[in-house]
C-alpha cells in the first residue's frame, strides 16, 4: 500500500480507502459475514481510511461496520462518517440534528470519537445552512474531542467550492468525479488546497457503472453514458482485462488525491482492489478505452436543488 497525507490534518491515509455503503446493501443484497470480512481484508492489506453514512442502507452500514471493528485497534484506522442526510429525501443540516446525528454514529460504529465527521451531500440542503449552522455544530463537537476533522461531501463541485469557501472544512469528498468518465475533480484541487482542504476521490468505478455488472437501476447516469460504459467494459473483457481494474487504478492514481474510496462488501473484489490500484494500466489498452468514452467524457448529472 501507498499512502499520503490527508492535507492540514497531517494524517497518513492509504491511496486506496474502504468505502462502506455496500456493507448497508445499497448495491445489491448482502451477506454480512462477507461484508465484515471485506473491511477486515482491507485492513489487512494496509488500507487504513473508512468512510460510512448513517444514510447507507438506513443506518445498517454503520452498525455493519461497527461489528467489523469490533476489537481491532481504534488507532489502526481512520474512521470518516456523515451528518445530515438519512434518506433519499430526508436531509437535516440543523445544529441539533447533526449533533445528535454525530451521538447515534458513534454508539452504532462503537467508539467514542470520529476521526472525520462529513455534511452529506450538501446540494441538496440549504448550503448557507450547512456553512453557518451544521460546520460551526460540528466544530464545537471538535472542540470536545469527539471529531478531530470536519469535512463536506456531495456530487456538484460548485456546492462544495462554494461552502468550502464561507467555512473552513479540512476534508472534502466527491465522487464518480474523477473516473475514466469525468475528470473535473482533479481540475478543483487547486481551489481546495488554496484554503488548506484535503480532497478525497470516490467511486472509482462510477458506482458501478465500471465494472462487467454495469451500474444499479438508481443510477442516475442516462442510458448514452451506460451504453458507452458497457461497450468499454466489453471492450476490456475481449482483451482479457476486467474494466474494474483499469477504474481503479486511473481514479487511484492521482497524488492529489490524499485517498479515492471504493465500495465493496465482497473480500475477494477488495483484494483485487487494492492490488489493481497499485497496478500501471497498459497504455494502449487506457488509449482504447478514452476512444470508446469519449462521446460521453465529462457529462455530469444534475444533482441536488436547483439554486445550489
Ligand atoms: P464504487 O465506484 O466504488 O462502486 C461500487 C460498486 O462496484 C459496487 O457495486 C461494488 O460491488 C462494485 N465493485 C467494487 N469492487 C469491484 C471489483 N473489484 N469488481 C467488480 N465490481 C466491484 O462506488 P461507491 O461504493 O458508491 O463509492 C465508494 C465509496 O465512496 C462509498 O462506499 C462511500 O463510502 C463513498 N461515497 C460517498 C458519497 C458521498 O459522500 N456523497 C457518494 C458516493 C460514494
Amino acid at each position: 500500500m501507498q499512502y499520503r497525507t490527508l492535507g492540514k490534518t497531517g494524517l497518513r491515509v492509504s491511496m486506496l480507502g474502504y468505502g462502506a455503503s455496500p456493507l448497508g446493501g445499497v448495491f445489491a443484497p448482502i451477506d454480512q459475514d462477507a461484508g465484515i470480512r471485506a473491511v477486515r481484508t482491507a485492513l489487512d492489506l494496509g488500507v487504513n481510511i473508512i468512510d460510512v453514512s448513517p444514510y447507507y442502507g438506513a443506518t445498517v452500514a454503520e452498525t455493519v461496520l461497527g461489528r467489523a471493528l469490533h476489537g481491532i485497534d481504534r488507532d489502526s484506522y481512520i474512521l470518516a462518517t456523515k451528518v445530515g442526510r438519512y434518506g433519499e429525501d430526508d436531509f437535516d443540516f440543523s445544529a441539533a440534528r447533526v449533533v445528535a446525528s454525530v451521538e447515534e454514529s458513534l454508539a452504532r460504529l462503537g467508539t467514542d470519537h470520529l476521526d472525520i465527521i462529513q455534511c452529506h451531500d450538501i446540494e441538496f440542503g440549504d448550503l448557507g445552512q450547512v456553512a453557518a449552522e451544521a460546520l460551526p455544530a460540528l466544530r464545537r463537537l471538535q472542540e470536545e474531542g469527539k471529531v478531530r476533522f470536519v469535512g463536506i461531501t456531495g456530487y456538484p463541485l460548485e456546492a462544495l467550492t462554494h461552502v468550502a469557501a464561507e467555512a473552513p472544512v479540512d476534508t472534502v469528498l466527491s465522487y464518480c468525479r474523477y473516473t475514466l468518465l469525468d475528470r473535473a475533480l482533479l481540475e478543483a484541487v487547486p481551489h481546495f488546497a488554496a484554503r488548506g482542504t484535503a480532497v478525497m476521490n470516490a467511486s472509482p468505478l462510477g458506482m458501478g457503472l465500471l465494472s462487467q455488472r454495469g451500474a444499479p437501476p438508481w443510477h442516475p447516469a442516462p442510458a448514452a453514458v451506460r451504453e458507452a460504459s458497457a461497450a468499454a467494459a466489453r471492450l476490456c473483457a475481449d482483451r482479457g482485462t476486467d474494466i474494474a481494474q483499469v477504474a481503479v487504478r486511473f481514479a487511484a492514481e492521482p497524488s492529489a488525491f490524499a485517498t479515492t474510496f471504493v465500495g465493496s462488501a465482497s473480500p475477494g473484489n477488495m483484494a483485487r482492489n487494492v492490488r489493481w490500484a497499485l497496478e500501471p494500466t497498459d497504455p494502449e489498452l487506457l488509449v482504447d478505452i478514452e476512444k470508446v468514452l469519449a462521446p460521453v467524457l465529462g457529462y455530469a448529472w444534475p444533482s441536488g436543488r436547483p439554486e445550489n
